[in-house]
């Protein structure tokens, strides 16, 4: 079931939380909508569920306008961060519950119940757990549980809000996974929310990046990790190394130090900045010529493949961070206090005055 949000505004008083949002989900995606505290993400989630109503705006499942249907007959599954199962219901019978209370018209046989709940126990790997009650059950079960019952009603839309947000890394991570594979075994279409960016990377066919009411940028994880398209979702989606400087002649100028950005030759004397992602900070130990600046290595961290790397740079008192694979970093045979010489590939730049950096 795709979903279409068109034109959606909402204002809690005086306060504008949605400002004219537009998305479109297609059939059989995961959808992250990732961002800040206050963002905007549970109540465009929340409007998409029927709970929360739109001021302005239409919504559509489909080719159905949905704006003014309720949210039972919606046919969506919630999964939030607090599991909320039945604590006075074994796990088996959480599963169930939306089945059960079906009217009795649509309402399937105790058999088929059985039938539908003992798959769904199988697909979350909780078979030999479903007489437990939730008390009896750890953090990430308790949300495979929650999955299964959300999934158990078939319906066409599953939305998350936070649903791992109370767990450890590891569970975390986990839980990503069967989130993943369950979207895919019930091709259904998924919204969550998460103000994780690694979360969001590791699972999402797309994530929609949302900043103070409105969307700064949707795209694939490899489009807003590699090309954000503004500073924004440079900062929020991981660590960045940035160059302030003037504009001059497609040259970013910062002090005697000058970095080419032809794509800027149109644009003189405009104070901007650079963003430069760690992994796009090439070292070497000889000159790299144009566009290299001489940094000294202050700190040296190895974790798994890749090594980080903190960089004093010789001609100011900032340090540059730099990440790069260990087969790079042995072949350098780097060391503290080495000389390097720095380039800075991909620097993509913003100019200040355009956005409120
Ligand atoms: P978080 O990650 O903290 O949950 P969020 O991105 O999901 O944040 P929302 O919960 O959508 O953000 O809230 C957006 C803004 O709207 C916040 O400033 C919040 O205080 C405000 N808001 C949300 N619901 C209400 C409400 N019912 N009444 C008044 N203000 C609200």
């Amino acid at each position: 079931m795709s979903i279409l949000i068109k034109n959606v505004s909402k204002t809690f008083g005086s306060f504008q939380a949605l400002k004219d949002i537009n998305l479109e989900i297609n059939t059989g995606e995961l959808v992250a909508l990732l961002g800040p505290s206050g963002s905007g993400k549970t109540s465009l989630l929340r409007i998409i569920a029927g709970l929360e109503s739109a001021d302005q705006g239409v919504i559509y499942f489909g080719e159905n306008n949905i704006t003014e249907i309720s949210t039972k007959e919606r046919n969506v599954g919630f999964v939030f961060q607090h599991y909320a199962l039945f604590r006075h219901m074994t796990v088996f019978d959480n599963i169930a519950y939306g089945l059960k209370v079906r009217p009795r018209k649509t309402r399937p046989t105790k058999q088929e119940i059985e039938k539908k709940v003992n798959e769904l126990l199988r697909l979350v790997k909780l078979e030999e757990l479903k007489n437990r009650y939730p008390s009896q059950l750890s953090g990430g079960q308790k949300q495979r549980v929650a999955l299964a019952r959300a999934l158990a009603v078939e319906p066409k839309v599953l939305l998350l809000d936070e649903p791992f947000g109370a767990l450890d890394a590891k569970v975390r991570k986990d839980l990503r996974r069967w989130l993943r594979r369950l979207h895919d075994e019930f091709h259904i279409t998924s919204v969550f929310v998460t103000h994780d960016q690694e979360e969001a990377l590791d699972v999402a066919d797309r994530i929609v990046v949302m900043n103070e009411g409105r969307i700064e940028q949707i795209g694939s994880p490899e489009e807003v990790y590699e090309h954000p398209n503004s500073p924004f979702v440079y900062d929020f989606l991981g660590n960045v190394n940035l160059f302030y400087g003037r504009l001059e002649n497609g040259k970013l100028h910062q002090g005697e130090s000058i970095f080419s950005v032809p794509e800027w030759k149109e644009e003189n004397n405009k104070q901007a900045v650079g963003y430069v992602r760690p992994h796009d900070i090439q070292i070497s130990k000889e000159n790299q010529g144009e566009d290299s600046i001489m940094a000294t290595v202050s700190h040296i961290h190895i974790v798994g493949p890749i090594v980080h790397l903190e960089l004093k740079r010789q001609d100011s008192d900032e340090f540059l961070e730099a990440e790069l694979p260990k087969d790079t970093f042995r072949s350098l045979s780097l060391q503290i206090k080495d000389q390097v010489y720095v380039k800075p590939n991909q620097l993509k730049v913003f100019i200040p005055e355009d956005y409120s950096i």
